[in-house]
């Protein structure tokens, strides 16, 4: 399990290359905070392409099973994660606008000779994640009172930042 793929990017993508495997979420550090538990593990599939215009693309699908953190009764929520993206490979950071097109806007990654496939896939669960897991208000362990406080404080805040856009 510690194995850490690691592929050349722009000539995995120019070969159509794919990679499979399994990750155990143990293994994914950055990832750690938003979790309840890291017991698990999610699947990932990595596939190479390239655009119609010549980019390197690489494809990611991930899937799994995440014990994430409810915001209302810090209890465990768990969440289906199912992710399908497309990366870009770019020279460098900072890709000059009029190379992006807006209507397939991509994450842009930079290519790399040895990129990290661990490190890709936990950056885009990470992305991925919901802002604010929480339990519906039926099946939170946080009964009445407190979470209705708690209700009261965010939609508080949602009005005040509805207000200052007006
Ligand atoms: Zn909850």
């Amino acid at each position: 399990m510690s194995e850490q793929p690691v592929i050349d990017g722009k000539t995995f993508a120019r070969k159509a290359l794919v990679l499979n495997g399994v990750v155990a979420l143990s293994a994914l550090p950055r990832l750690k905070e938003y979790l309840f538990s890291t017991e698990g593990e999610v699947h990932y599939t990595v596939s190479g392409r390239l655009s119609d215009s010549g980019a390197a693309i690489l494809h990611l699908a991930i899937d799994g099973v995440l014990a994430l953190i409810c915001q209302r009764c810090l209890g465990a929520y768990s969440y289906r994660l199912q992710i399908a993206s497309d990366l870009e490979l770019v020279d460098s950071e900072g890709t000059p606008m009029d190379q992006v097109d807006e209507d397939e806007a991509l994450d842009a990654v930079v290519a790399d000779k040895d990129m990290n496939v661990i490190s890709l896939v936990e950056e885009e669960i990470i992305l991925g994640l919901p802002m604010s897991p929480k339990h519906e208000a039926d099946a939170c362990s946080i009964d009445g009172a407190l979470g209705q406080v708690l209700d009261a404080k965010s939609s508080a805040f949602s009005v005040l930042s509805a207000l200052k856009k007006i």
